[in-house]
């Protein structure tokens, strides 16, 4: 029998600089060996976020979902507290506030960006609201200003969701940098990867001395190595937050490249934008004017769920790799017992019907890109 070997083009491949193995083996290479957090690489990773996105505080995660879950903490959330969060987003963000035995409030999003509507935060807002989370989809920032304005009126905690947003801005300004507290992802996933890992950013300052006791399984220990305390005791509550040396050697190296890796998918992004921007049926992404993404990802919207799944189907048979999103929060078994919808779900719901994201990795080639477009506008031409 002969092997057919399909042509397939796939949703994602992590991204790959190619000499990450030169820093795990001279990870493994140095006398005595040291694998654990709080290594050199480690250092390294930190001292390249704080000088290239500007960030004055940072510490490196077990993962995004960890570094929220610190946040929550910091934020003192507590059990019978609420945090806004809006509904279109990945568990993590709402299981930060539940594993605090607090209430994840869900507000909607606006329908252009996937974003929580800042215009909705405020009349969601009680005595016992501690934080707002907001995620910046796809890289593309929240509108920021408004939601400054609201937690300033309000005295409320501002955390960014920045798993997706790593190089991104607002205005001037990355991502990660605006909120009280900003997690980033190193997930697969992710631009930048290091398999499983993550960075909390603390920009209040208020908040540092903590962040390290949490980091830290909620020792002194940090302190102790700096040798301000003669010895180290448990002092808070924490949990083991720290990134192995040998992920962290390798984040190292894509993070260097960050700037070019965003660049790549830029040109892929650019590609789908332009090729299927005037495609009657088919709306492409909207950039608010005070954003400047990083081609996290590519998505279309379709009218209907149904038209969505026929093109799904269509590229299957195209070798060609296509997802939805999330479902929405407040509509899942985990949502429906632990949250609350603040308001109407007018968008939510609706536009998470419509979406359909394309392949988009680092190592994509324009070749395969415009080979998607094709078969997408042939698919329009008989569908739509
Ligand atoms: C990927 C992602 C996470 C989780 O990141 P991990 O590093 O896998 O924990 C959380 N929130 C959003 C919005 C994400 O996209």
């Amino acid at each position: 029998m002969k092997m057919i070997i399909k042509a397939m083009i796939p949703f994602n491949i992590p991204t790959r600089i190619g000499v990450e193995e030169d820093a795990v083996a001279q990870l493994l290479n140095n006398e005595p060996l040291r694998l654990c957090g709080g290594g050199n690489y480690n250092q390294k990773c930190q001292n390249f976020l704080k000088r290239e996105l500007g960030f004055q505080n940072v510490l490196m995660t077990t993962s995004c979902t960890h570094a929220l879950e610190m946040a929550m903490i910091l934020c003192n959330v507590g059990f019978g507290d609420e945090v806004i969060v809006p509904s279109y987003t990945f568990p993590s963000t709402a299981n930060a506030v539940v594993l605090r035995g607090a209430t994840p409030v869900f507000v909607d999003i606006e329908p252009e960006t996937f974003n929580i509507n800042c215009d909705l935060i405020e009349k969601a807002i009680n005595e016992r609201t501690k934080a707002i989370m907001v995620v910046h989809y796809g890289g593309v920032s929240c509108d920021f200003l408004k939601l400054k304005a609201i937690s300033d009126r309000h005295n409320i905690f501002i955390v960014e969701d920045a798993a997706q947003a790593i190089g991104a801005k607002y205005k001037d300004q990355y991502l990660g940098g605006l909120g009280d507290l900003a997690a980033f992802s190193f997930h697969d996933t992710k631009n930048i990867t290091c398999g499983e890992g993550g960075a909390l950013v603390v920009n209040n300052k208020k908040l540092v001395d903590r962040a390290e006791i949490i980091h830290e399984k909620g020792t002194n220990r940090k302190q102790f190595f700096a040798g301000k305390i003669e010895k180290y005791s448990w002092v808070d509550m924490g949990s083991s937050y720290l990134l192995s040396e040998l992920n962290a050697a390798f984040l190292y190296i894509q993070l260097e490249n960050l700037h070019s890796v965003n660049e790549k998918r830029l040109k892929i992004w650019n590609t789908y934008y332009s090729r299927l921007k005037d495609i009657k049926g088919i709306k492409v992404p909207f950039i608010p004017t005070y954003a400047t993404h990083n081609a996290h990802l590519f998505y279309i919207k379709l009218d209907s769920i149904k038209l969505r799944s026929s093109l799904m189907s269509f590229l299957e048979e195209k070798e060609i790799q296509s997802y939805f999103h999330y479902v929405p929060l407040h509509t899942s078994p985990a949502g429906l017992k632990y949250g609350k919808f603040h308001g109407e779900d007018n968008y939510t719901t609706q536009e998470s019907d419509k979406i359909l994201r394309l392949p988009l990795y680092t190592a994509q080639s324009i070749e395969d890109c415009h080979k998607i477009c094709d078969e997408i506008i042939k698919w329009s031409q008989h569908a739509l």
